[in-house]
């Protein structure tokens, strides 16, 4: 039961090698139903029909005969004689007078057994056409008429034939025909199931190929099938030359974002440090030019972290993002992340390490910017009130570092998306917050291109853990 569930789970209702399974199968039944159908009808015809012919003959020549016979002798004797000229094996003939009583009949009825003979005695009206009728459980073939000797109808006339080997076989071969069909439609609907997968085999392998391709290998990303017919070829070389556009726009977009915010970052630097030294130097300023000037600084400092951002991830997507590997005291790291964000952020910030000093291959000051932009998160998505945690410690031949608090949590459909540029949850709140979604993606950068991985782990109104892992090389 659970086995044939399965399969009908399996079942794509909308898929192409079911319809033209389904489609291909109905038109096979069909053709093969109808071929079943005119043999039947052509081997009726074979085998009763020649002695539907037959009895129609005896009764058409009977009535002729009894005419000529009575002009020499009593019409019952001329009955009778006409009757038994006619007489073969397996036909039987009688004429009853128009009060039913039997006026003359074959001599060979006890080839019948006494039942059958009665009953076919006793059949009160026959039709001219010929009709096939069981008796007992034997078939025949009947028909009639009337005679008519000097304009006076002498009586009625009954002829049959027992067909009842000619039925049989008949009825055989229609169910053999009718088995032997329904048996060669369900092989050819498997039959044609297991072709179709086949032919649709090298469209699944495009889907296959296509469906792998990230971003990073668009430019090199060629879809090539070796045995596929040409109207599939035609397409992976379609797709091939829409990777080569796609992988061109996507070459001069990041090139665009890398130029962009390569020319904005210095100027908008000299701007930044010359208000500094404006606001560090002057002290004749009123409050309201002052707090102008902060506001602008203010600002001018998150743009440039935003076009470093953007900086960093062009040049990641290109390849040209410099990570200094070298081994870094992590109890160190995470000590100094602390006080950094204790300072800036006025919460207080809990560290959990062991005094094993753990040490491994990362970049010193990428790794403390992953950090510091996960404890902003913290403190950004958290009440004050709430605790955070930077907790480190070594886990077999990886090093866990978790970045801890119990603010507002994340939906759990947002969180694989987090990681994707400039996604934010819930825009209508966090833009009072400040950020522009790019902080978590400069995470997932940098971590993978130190050979680590970072998760996340959250529960609405309960907090988040984001989870950094690093390998431990060989070296350390
Ligand atoms: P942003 O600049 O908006 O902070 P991020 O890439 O750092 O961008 O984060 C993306 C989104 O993930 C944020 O907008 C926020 O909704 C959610 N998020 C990140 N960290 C946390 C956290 N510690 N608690 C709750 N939500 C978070």
């Amino acid at each position: 039961m659970t086995q044939i569930r399965k399969i009908y789970q399996k079942i794509d209702p909308f898929s192409l090698r079911l319809r033209l399974t389904v489609g291909i199968a109905i038109v096979s039944a069909l053709g093969l139903g109808n071929l079943a159908l005119w043999t039947s009808w052509k081997m009726r015809q074979v085998l009763i029909n020649n002695h539907k012919r037959n009895i129609e003959a005896i009764a058409q020549r009977l009535p002729r005969d009894v005419q000529i016979y009575s002009e020499m002798m009593p019409s019952t004797t001329a009955l009778q004689k006409a009757i038994d000229n006619l007489t073969a094996t397996n036909t039987f003939l009688w004429v009853k007078s128009p009060e039913n009583q039997i006026l003359a009949k074959s001599n060979n009825w006890n080839q019948l057994s006494n039942p059958t003979a009665t009953e076919l005695m006793s059949l009160g009206e026959m039709t001219i056409r010929p009709r096939i009728d069981k008796v007992g459980q034997r078939y025949f073939v009947l028909c009639g008429g009337a005679i008519p000797v000097r304009g006076k109808v002498l009586g009625k006339l009954f002829v049959i034939q027992d067909v009842t080997r000619e039925q049989m076989i008949f009825l055989v071969m229609v169910e053999s025909l009718g088995v032997g069909s329904v048996l060669t439609i369900i092989v050819m609907s498997v039959a044609i199931a297991f072709y179709i997968k086949r032919s649709l085999q090298p469209l699944m392998q495009l889907s296959q190929m296509t469906s792998v391709i990230s971003i990073a290998d668009l430019g090199q990303a060629k879809l090539y099938l070796d045995k596929a017919p040409s109207e599939v070829k035609e397409l992976a070389q379609t797709f091939n030359m829409m990777l080569a556009r796609l992988s061109q726009s996507w070459e001069q977009e990041r090139q665009f974002v890398s130029n962009v915010s390569h020319e904005l970052r210095t100027p908008l630097t000299i701007v930044h440090g010359y208000l500094q030294s404006v606001l560090r130097r002057q002290t004749n300023l009123t409050d309201m030019q002052r707090e102008a000037l902060e506001t602008a600084a203010s600002e001018a400092e998150r743009t440039i972290r935003l076009l470093q951002d953007l900086l960093d991830l062009a040049r990641a997507d290109s390849g040209y993002l410099q990570l200094c590997l070298e081994e870094c005291a992590l109890n160190d790291l995470i000590i100094e992340v602390a006080g950094m964000a204790e300072k800036y952020s006025d919460r207080q910030i809990t560290i959990e390490y062991t005094i094993n000093p753990i040490v491994v291959k990362a970049d010193y000051n990428r790794l403390k910017q992953v950090l510091l932009n996960l404890v902003d998160n913290a403190v950004k998505y958290s009440d004050s009130d709430t605790p955070i945690t930077l907790k480190l410690h070594q886990q077999e031949q990886a090093v866990i570092i978790q970045v801890c608090d119990q603010g507002y949590g994340i939906p759990l459909q947002h969180q694989l998306r987090i990681f994707e540029r400039f996604y934010r949850v819930d825009e209508a709140r966090t833009s009072s917050i400040g950020g522009c979604g790019l902080g978590l993606s400069i995470v997932k950068t940098l971590v993978e291109g130190m050979g680590g991985s970072v998760t996340v782990r959250s529960r609405l109104e309960e907090g988040s853990i984001f989870t950094i892992t690093l390998p431990i090389s060989e070296c350390c």
